[in-house]
């Protein structure tokens, strides 16, 4: 490539920040303009520009046209201003962006593979530029968020993931790679959407779509390796288990709708811990809602235990769900229970309102994840308070809307004694002149740090006890000072040192037991970790030059 190739390309952009002798090398003089800036400066410049914007969504569009421009400015200043722009580059601002990505869409980024490319996956693979990528996040779209299914506008997500993989897991963009599989959308809007970008017809469903995604898995691991790590993003729930189970063992793969949300979950239930003052095993769990996020949540908690000691009988008696039908039990007037939920029915009697329940059961910790706005009444909270000293107040639900109670309800109505923590951004509230500032329970917290681990190391598969460890980790990075302020999370600001200490801390882990594959073993586990780690800083093309004596 010369000259104005080397401008387009983002990769190796540097836009006003290259020197006058590079330009003059490179053939690209005169093609940008007379000054020179350094990255400090534009840096300054894109943050001026990120703010003038009017709404999130400009800010999303400009933070991609960037991406698109000069990769290293983008990462740059995304790794620099997370708390400002992670909302932006994902949930919830991304949400916005693909409901409107036939419009937000510039250029393509990631690989779209249809239904109707099967038996041709593999070459679509070798058409992507890079060689060795470690990182895929895959989605087919069923259901982006809590918005449902927005079939190949869902792309958002994966790119939206793997930027964070960057930002926060210092993993090189070149090595990770997003994936839409376009098997239509059950999305009826969408068939008439003259804008919309993929196949306008329902779903296929059944082995037809089953062997797709296997011949998915087959040609990632042929074409990158069985240790290119296959993270399952936001497909649908009835899918997101089955996957999970069928590939778990045979390929590097997780589902990060349940095992990051049941690792960022536990991990604020440990940090809880250490407030309440109780083991794990002598907590009462109560979920609302038994899906991808609860059921996840509820595993690893009764992992967690087992690792304590507990039977798993012993463990899962302390764990109650309550799904669309009421509590979870053995004998139900709508008849069976399906999948995970079963290993989690109890021999009690029917009941279906949370405030009798939340009344009947006394239990210390509530975790809702239903979608279901407001579920935690007035009564369900102040029952939780009237049982327990500090009780455990969780409302994932997201986006805000959706939230089972606001903290300010539930550190109210608990006079400021409960632990909360949320799945959207609640702002700090003060009560009896303490201020409070609620958990945010982000998935953030956890999968770059995994990720990094696995791939540095060459995991083959991702066993559960590595979240478990994440999430321990997680908790352990919170302070004193931290739990003081009712905080179950470092601040969000930490995170890139989270993830480091996440992946470092699996590294040992995965040498010891056996999982890791890349050898020789190396001595120091933190300096290895680190030499895979991106750096946002630019690279200098002026070569080195040298002279040799008048007679050669
Ligand atoms: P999901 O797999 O669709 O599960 C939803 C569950 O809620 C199902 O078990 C459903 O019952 C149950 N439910 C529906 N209506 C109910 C009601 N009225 N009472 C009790 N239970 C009810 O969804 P998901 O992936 O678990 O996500 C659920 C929520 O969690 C979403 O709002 C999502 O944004 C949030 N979430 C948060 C985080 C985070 O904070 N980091 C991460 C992931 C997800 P049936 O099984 O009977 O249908
Ligand atoms: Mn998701």
């Amino acid at each position: 490539v010369r000259g104005i190739d080397i401008l387009r390309n983002p990769k190796l952009n540097k836009g006003t920040a290259f020197t006058v002798k590079e330009r003059q090398l490179m053939g690209i003089h005169g093609l940008i303009p007379p000054v020179v800036r350094t990255m400090e400066e534009q840096t300054v410049r894109v943050l001026t520009n990120f703010r003038k914007r009017s709404s999130d969504l400009d800010r999303f569009i400009y933070l991609i046209s960037l991406q698109d421009r000069n990769e290293r400015l983008f990462y740059k200043v995304l790794s620099e201003n997370v708390e400002d722009m992670m909302p932006i580059v994902y949930t919830p601002t991304v949400g916005q962006a693909c409901e409107h990505y036939g419009i937000v869409f510039r250029r393509p980024r990631g690989l779209f593979i249809s239904i109707n490319d099967r038996g041709h996956i593999y070459d679509i693979l070798c058409n992507w530029p890079e060689r060795n990528v470690k990182a895929i996040v895959v989605t087919d779209g069923e259901r982006i968020l809590g918005l449902g299914d927005l079939g190949v506008y869902g792309m958002g997500i994966p790119v939206g993931k793997l930027s964070l993989y960057t930002a926060l897991g210092g993993i090189h963009p070149a090595k990770c790679l997003p994936i839409l599989l376009d098997v239509g959308t059950n999305n009826k809007k969408l068939h008439s959407d003259p804008l919309y970008i993929g196949r306008q017809e329902n779903r296929v469903t059944g082995p037809e779509y089953d062997d797709f995604v296997d011949e998915f898995m087959h040609a990632v691991q042929r074409r990158y390796g069985s240790t290119c790590l296959i993270q399952f993003e936001d497909f649908g729930n009835h899918n997101a288990f089955r996957f999970l189970e069928k590939y778990r063992n045979k390929f590097c793969t997780f589902n990060d709708d349940i095992q990051g949300t049941a690792a960022v979950a536990a991990a604020g239930v440990f940090a809880s811990l250490r407030i309440t003052k109780k083991k794990l095993i002598d907590n009462v769990f109560l979920f609302q809602g038994a899906g991808e996020a609860n059921i996840g949540i509820a595993q690893l908690l009764s992992l967690a235990m087992q690792e304590e000691g507990a039977t798993e009988a012993e463990a899962i008696s302390k764990i109650w769900m309550v799904d669309s039908r009421g509590l979870l039990t053995k004998e139900r007037p709508s008849g069976g229970i399906s999948g995970h939920k079963a290993d989690f029915a109890k021999d009690f009697k029917h009941m279906n309102n949370l405030e009798e329940i939340v009344e009947e059961l006394k239990p210390s910790a509530i975790i809702g994840a239903a979608a279901v706005a407001g579920a935690f009444t007035e009564k369900v909270i102040k029952s939780m308070g009237k049982y327990n000293e500090r009780p455990i107040i969780f409302a994932l639900s997201n986006p805000t809307s959706k939230a089972e109670c606001s903290a300010e309800d539930a550190y109210t109505l608990t006079e400021g004694r409960c632990v909360f923590a949320s799945g959207s951004p609640f702002p700090s509230f003060t009560i009896n002149g303490k201020t409070l500032y609620p958990g945010q329970g982000n998935n953030a917290y956890i999968f770059p740090g995994v990720a990094l681990g696995v791939i540095t190391c060459g995991v083959r598969h991702v066993p559960d006890l590595l979240f478990l460890r994440a999430a321990q980790r997680l908790a352990e990075l919170v302070t004193d000072e931290h739990l003081a302020e009712g905080r179950v999370y470092p601040p969000l600001s930490d995170i890139q040192e989270v993830s480091l200490n996440i992946a470092v801390d699996l590294a040992e882990y995965c040498y010891t037991n056996g999982l890791a594959s890349a050898y020789p073993e190396p001595d120091d586990k933190e300096e290895y970790v680190k030499s895979f780690m991106y750096t946002s800083e630019y690279e200098i093309f002026e070569p080195e030059t040298w002279e040799w004596p008048d007679k050669a």
